[in-house]
Parts: structure tokens; sequence; C-alpha cells
């Protein structure tokens, strides 16, 4: 599969070698070290919602899909502010408390002359802080579920994306339901089987259907080359009780029945491309959002931490803004009304598919699969939603200027999934290395 996977990517102008260079040398090394940090570690999820689509057939059973939760007051910073309610001031209300004091102190001001009343009351405070809630909100491709009761933190790094054992009827639901219902499929396949999308019918789309298409599909890509690369090669630990102990490691076999044309009605390569597609448009946001994500505070009430993640943005920002051939989100949802309907249905397709996670009937599955999916819906986010359009950029380093510190646009939780789910798919094209290295060794004669 690695042969026809060379060269162009199709719908950018880049090409696989590339991104191999850049990410397995450049990227990949900053990005792991970045997640490992306590801010972007603790990730708060709500595992126990119900399913909206069906009946719920979410009760994991199996070992490998249990998930270790941690009490909030574990989490670094919890105590000093790293909570909700610290977070989720609305923006909207700190800018305007700002607003007023500057207005109350501007003694040289003349009343008569333009002058702007300020003076709100709490209650329309309040009022103000609901609108734009709603209108952030009817922005976002995916729902954040960090503030429900039942949402608890996980230490991600305690429970690793890997095999899970997860498969089966439960688990092909969910991806029909993604590929057949949300994906605005151009037509049936007309076994009504496997694959569920044709690659040679992605010509007849219009490149917003197909860009959302090979998203999706670079993230199960990306999803299972995990579960290829951390398998379980052999089992130590016994029953339901003990923890899951074993012997843990890249799945040759398991990775070229899942990819290889041979196997996969020729589909294989062209699902590694969608993966390089969806890792090209999720750096596209990372720059895009840069000088703004350099402001943020990354606050887990550790200053020296704080300082060091910062710095730590700050490097892999500015390697990220020397790519050469960013994804350029500027060619799509041009053309007046139909274009704004269109953006507006692709924005609900994906809304969708964060609600289908609540289906996915394996806890570890359903962590991952979620984080996954809000990394890459904050993503479209900042690549399609007006509220980042409104400023023009740097179209040299493609980035949009500072903001004011009081216009935070971005929620811890998307902050932190967004950069999960790059570095996700930062390994991803890491460990295709090493199966590429593990094919050809194979491949030598003895
Ligand atoms: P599946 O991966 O289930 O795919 C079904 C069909 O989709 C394939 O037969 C093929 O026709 C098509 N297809 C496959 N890949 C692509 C692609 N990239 N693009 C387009 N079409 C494709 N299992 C784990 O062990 N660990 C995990 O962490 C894990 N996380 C999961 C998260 C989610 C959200 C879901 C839905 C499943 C997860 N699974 C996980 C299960 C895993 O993805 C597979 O579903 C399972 O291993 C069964 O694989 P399969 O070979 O039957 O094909």
């Amino acid at each position: 599969c690695f042969d026809a996977l060379r060269g162009a990517l199709g719908d950018c102008s880049c090409n696989v070698d590339t991104i191999d260079y850049f990410n397995n040398v450049k990227i990949f090394p900053r990005i792991q070290s970045l997640v490992s940090k306590d801010y972007f570690r603790f990730y708060k999820v709500n595992l126990k919602k119900e399913c909206p689509f069906w009946a719920d057939d979410s009760r994991c059973a199996m070992k490998y899909c249990h998930i270790k939760t941690c009490a909030k007051e574990s989490v670094p910073g919890y105590a000093n502010g790293y909570n909700n309610d610290h977070d989720y001031e609305a923006p909207e209300m700190k800018y305007l408390k700002e607003a007023q004091t500057e207005c109350s102190t501007d003694e040289d001001h003349n009343p008569d002359l333009g002058y702007l009343n300020m003076t709100i009351s709490a209650a329309s405070q309040f009022e103000i802080a609901k609108w734009n809630a709603h209108d952030s909100a009817l922005e976002n491709f995916c729902e954040c579920d960090d503030r429900d009761a039942e949402a608890e933190y996980v230490d991600l790094s305690l429970n690793p994306e890997r095999y899970t054992g997860y498969k089966g009827s439960s688990a092909h639901r969910i991806w029909r339901s993604i590929y057949q219902e949300n994906c605005f499929r151009p037509r049936l396949n007309p076994y009504e089987s496997f694959p569920y999308v044709l690659s040679s019918d992605l010509s007849n789309m219009c490149l917003e259907k197909r860009v959302f298409y090979r998203a999706i599909s670079g993230l199960h890509s990306s999803i299972n080359i995990h579960l290829c690369s951390n398998y379980l090669l052999s089992e130590k630990g016994v029953g339901f009780a003990a923890p899951p102990e074993g012997e843990w490691g890249p799945n040759l076999a398991e990775f070229q029945r899942r990819f290889d044309p041979s196997q996969t009605h020729g589909e294989g390569p062209n699902w590694l491309k969608n993966l390089y597609f969806v890792y090209l448009l999720e750096m596209r946001a990372l720059a895009k959002a840069g000088p703004y994500l350099e402001t943020e505070e990354y606050f887990t009430g550790n200053p020296t931490e704080d300082e060091e993640t910062q710095e730590a943005i700050s490097n892999m920002l500015s390697v990220i803004y020397t790519f050469p051939d960013h994804f350029n989100e500027s060619s799509m949802f041009n053309g007046g009304s139909q274009a704004a309907k269109l953006k507006n249905e692709f924005r609900e397709h994906f809304w969708n598919i964060s609600r289908i996670m609540d289906c996915v009937g394996c806890d570890k599955c359903k962590l991952w699969g979620k984080l996954q999916t809000q990394g890459l819906g904050t993503a479209l986010k900042i690549l399609f939603s007006s509220q980042w359009d409104s400023l023009e950029g740097d179209p040299e380093q493609g980035k949009l200027p500072v903001r004011h510190k009081a216009n935070k646009r971005l929620q811890r939780t998307e902050i932190v999934a967004l950069f999960n789910a790059f570095a996700r798919l930062s390994n991803s094209i890491r460990q295709l290395e090493n199966f590429r290295i593990m094919l050809s060794a194979n491949k030598e004669p003895e």
C-alpha cells in the first residue's frame, strides 16, 4: 500500500513525502512533548450520555475498554481556578466589565459629543451574554459536554488509545451511520456493504463534500492505525478485575489487512491519503488560530509549567508557520446563498457525527472518538465560522492578528481536544513510517 501512497494528495498542492518529512522530523517530537504537559493531559468528558439515535448497546464489558477517571481535586490547579466556573465565565461578560471600567475613568471624555452609553444593567448584561453564547453555539461544529453533571476528568496518559477488541456489529453500525447517513454520500455503493463509499465516486462530488468525507475517512484511518500499532500481542492479565496487562506493540499483518489494496477493494491507500489530508486541515487551523493560541495562559496553577507550555506552543507554531503548502480553506463555500446553505449543512452533518460518538460501545474508544471529533470540530470552526474570518490575517504567514484578550474565543476543552487530536494524527503518520520499515525488512531476502 505504500507504493500507491506516493505522490500528490489531491485537493491541495501538497504531496505525501513532504508531509512525512515535516511531520516525522519537526512536528512529531514537539507535539508529543506538548500533549504530555498537565494542561493537555486532563480532558473533561461525559462518557455517560445516552445514545440519541438507537437503543443503547454501549454497556461495555471488555476489559480493554475500561477507563480510569480521576477525582477533580487531583487535577493540577483545579482548586486555583482550573475549573469550569473560571473557564466558562462568558468572555463577553468580562469584556463588558472591562469596557465599563474604562469608560468611567475616562474623565477627558465630553459626554455631549458622541458619547456611547455603556451603562448596562446587570440583567441586560446577563441577556447579552446569553445571546452571545447562543450565537457562538451556532458557530460550533460539535457539542461540548464538559459542563454536564456527569462529566469527569480523564488523564489521557493513563488511558492510551490502542487495541481494545471493539469490533463487529456495534462498531460497524457506528461507522456505517457516519458514512451512510452523514457524509453527503455521492450515491449508494450498489452492493450496500463495504466499503461504504467508493473513492472513485468522489470526483462527482463538489469540493466541500469531498473535504468532509476525506476528513472523516482520515480520522477513521488514524483510529485504525493506532489499534494496529498498539496491538495486544499477548495477554497476561486474567479476569475482569485484573489490570489489563499484556504485551503491546505493532501488528503488521493487522495493518496490511486494513490498508493493503488487495484486501480493501483497492481503497486502502486512498484511506491513508485521507489521513494526510485531515492532518493538513488541522494543521492549517492551528496556523490560522496561532496568534490567538500564543496569547493563551494555559493555566494549571503552576507558573513554571504554564510558562513552559506557552513556550512549547510558540515553538511548535513557529515551525507550523514555515510549512510551505497549507490547506487553503478560502476556496471553499464561495458563491452566495447556496454556499451559506452548504456550510450550514456541513456544520449540521458534523454535529450529528459528534452525537453518534455517544453510541460507541466501548468506553476507551468513545473517549478517543469524542476527543478527536471535538478536535476536528474545533479545527472546522476555526476554518469556517465567520467569527474567525472577521479579521484580515497576514497572508504571508496565513495568520490572524492577535485579538484583545477579552475576546477569548476557544474554551479550554476545545483547545485540549484540538492539540490532542492533532497529536494523534501526527502519531499515526509517524507509525506509518514504522510499518513501512517493517514491511521492507520482511521483503529482504534472508
Ligand atoms: P472498520 O474499521 O470497522 O471499518 C468498517 C468498514 O469501513 C471497512 O470494512 C471499510 O469498508 C470501511 N473503511 C475502513 N477504513 C476506512 C477509512 N479509513 N475510510 C473509509 N472507509 C473505511 N478499536 C480499537 O481496538 N481501539 C480503539 O481505540 C477504537 N476506537 C474506535 C472509535 C470509534 C469512534 C469507532 C466507531 C470504532 C473504534 N474502534 C476501536 C473499532 C475499530 O475502528 C474497527 O471498527 C474494528 O476494529 C473493526 O474493524 P473492521 O476491520 O471490521 O473495519
